[in-house]
């Protein structure tokens, strides 16, 4: 068993993000950073998840009606649109949802919760709903630890080559209901794996140095630090303020 904690992609991206920040979160209050997480779900985008499970167990949508006008037109749409992935799969097909999905790497666990997943003996597919109303673009999906995290495990661990795993977005609020699709290859798949091994690495440094050191801040992310909880502590220079010149630049932050 590893003593090190298993890391989610959030987990990851939060470390790349801001490792000072997954300090207080995770390492000073022990927990919280996980149930952060959990919190950062939209109690809709955790109903309409719930809604997409129980629909690939075989209830009609006409039955999981919610009461919620927004969410069961959601659903509906999102039916009317995209009718394949309320239908069941072909035979040479096998689709599992909400799946965990774990894999020992270098003395930490990576996790994978995949909201969809679909496989054959040629081709996997990821697919992930998304419910909030601000759909990212392909380049700042690909480049996001989700994406390169579940397409790295699921070629891992499918034996399939990287060319046949793709990972599918939906913005499930955003009209046209359509995917941003991601195709994995060789080239992205290596990348990702020397990049996993760098900063699992850095990782464990930091954690074996801890408490004595401090995970590192990120000095560019001052944009970020504006709307941090912990900027007084981490920056107790006023002068951090100057280095907004407006508050449009001020990142929203993702609910
Ligand atoms: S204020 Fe900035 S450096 Fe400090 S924890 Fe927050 S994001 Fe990280």
């Amino acid at each position: 068993m590893s003593d090190y904690p298993a890391l989610s992609q959030s987990t990851l991206q939060r470390l790349q993000d801001c490792p000072r920040l997954f300090q207080v979160e995770a390492l000073e209050l022990s927990g919280r950073w996980f149930q952060h997480d959990l919190r950062q779900r939209l109690e809709w985008g955790r109903r309409f998840h719930r809604l997409m499970q129980q629909q690939a167990l075989g209830i009609p949508i006409d039955q999981l009606q919610t009461g919620d006008r927004s969410l069961d037109q959601c659903l509906a749409d999102f039916a009317a649109a995209q009718p394949q992935l309320f239908a069941l799969p072909p035979a040479s097909w096998h689709r599992q949802t909400e799946c965990r999905w774990q894999w020992p790497f270098q003395d930490f666990v990576l996790v994978a919760i995949f909201d969809r997943l679909e496989l054959s003996d040629r081709a996997a597919q990821i697919h992930d709903w998304k419910t909030h109303n601000r759909p990212q673009t392909l380049e700042t999906l690909t480049a996001t630890w989700q994406t390169q995290l579940y397409c790295w495990l699921v070629t891992e661990r499918s034996g399939l080559p990287p060319e046949a795993v793709s990972m599918h977005y939906w913005f499930v609020r955003s009209q046209p209901q359509q995917p941003v699709t991601i195709h994995w290859n060789q080239q992205q798949h290596q990348q990702t794996q020397q990049q996993l091994e760098k900063s699992l690495q850095e990782f464990k440094g930091w954690l074996q140095a801890y408490p004595e050191t401090s995970l590192p801040q990120r000095p560019d992310r001052l944009q970020r630090c504006q709307t941090c909880e912990e900027r007084d502590r981490c920056w107790p220079n006023p002068d951090l303020t100057l280095a907004i010149a407006s508050w449009d630049e001020i990142p929203v932050v993702e609910l």
